[in-house]
């Protein structure tokens, strides 16, 4: 991996070749693998997906966990449904995560990621001390297989994370710094979370997006360089603390129109790397 390398966050779906395709038309070579579905999981399906990496000289530097009824439709739809918080799904989606890394280390990645779901504010929600356990188990689970766990930034502010990781205490945990995430759930200054995170982070989603003042809404994603993060200032922020690993375009739309727009974000980090 090249400092700084460029690389995308990849949903792969029922057809991985076309979207390894993609990949390839943009010049990349580098890769955040969004989950692809229980079926990928196992052989012959996952030799089959590596197969197709490798042919594609594409490289996984994470794969991201998700679940079957997790939900992104506003904050109270994702805060039921999203992540390790609902005691009833924990159990199972624990032992899957942990599952999942046999799977990301088969396909070459070095971390699992995910939202864990909104991380309480208070420690002493009754929600806290579990989240913080289920945690425990899942970084345990990725170090026997030599993996580190990124926790996706922007549910929570930088601070709550921070002591979650604390008490979590797990040498693995790391994260994955969003900035349009903090825009989007509206969970503090990305560019002040940044500087809070520095020690923990290890890729970035190159994303942006526009707050709202909607009640339980979600801001909008917005083409990289058109929202609230300031581009510019974070390129320099991440030089500043000496940042070297991946900055992962993420453009959570599909078909020609997210071709279009990742190629113009790739053109934007390019030229802020090099200025
Ligand atoms: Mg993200």
């Amino acid at each position: 991996m090249t400092p700084n390398e460029i690389g995308l966050m990849l949903r792969v779906g029922e057809d991985p070749a076309e979207s390894l395709r993609k990949v390839a038309s943009l010049g990349l070579s580098l890769v955040q693998l969004g989950y692809p579905g229980d079926a990928w999981l196992a052989e012959p399906k996952r030799a089959q997906l590596k197969r197709m990496l490798d042919d594609a000289r594409v490289r996984v530097f994470t794969v991201f966990i998700a679940f079957a009824g997790e939900d992104y439709a506003d904050i109270p739809t994702i805060r039921r449904t999203v992540g390790y918080l609902d005691p009833a799904t924990r159990a199972d989606r624990v032992a899957r995560t942990v599952e999942a890394c046999e799977f990301a280390k088969a396909l070459g990645a070095l971390y699992i990621h995910m939202h864990v779901g909104f991380i309480p504010v208070d420690p002493a929600h009754p929600q806290y001390a579990p989240l913080v356990d289920a945690l425990k188990r899942i970084a345990d689970g990725a170090a026997a297989h030599a993996l580190g766990v990124a926790l996706e930034t922007g549910q929570e502010p930088a601070d709550v994370l921070v002591r979650f990781i604390g008490d979590i205490g797990r040498a693995n945990i790391r994260v994955n710094f969003d900035p349009a995430n903090m825009i989007l759930y509206r969970s503090g200054d990305p560019h002040d979370a940044l500087a809070k995170l520095a020690p923990w982070i290890v890729s970035i989603h190159c994303k942006d997006a526009r707050p709202t003042t909607e009640k339980d809404k979600l801001g909008e994603e917005t083409p990289l360089g058109e929202g609230a993060v300031d581009y510019p200032r974070l390129i320099r922020g991440l030089k500043a603390i000496g940042f070297t690993g991946p900055l992962i375009i993420e453009r959570e739309i599909s078909g020609p129109e997210q071709v279009r727009d990742v190629r113009a974000a790739i053109e934007i980090i390019t030229r802020l790397l090099g200025a």
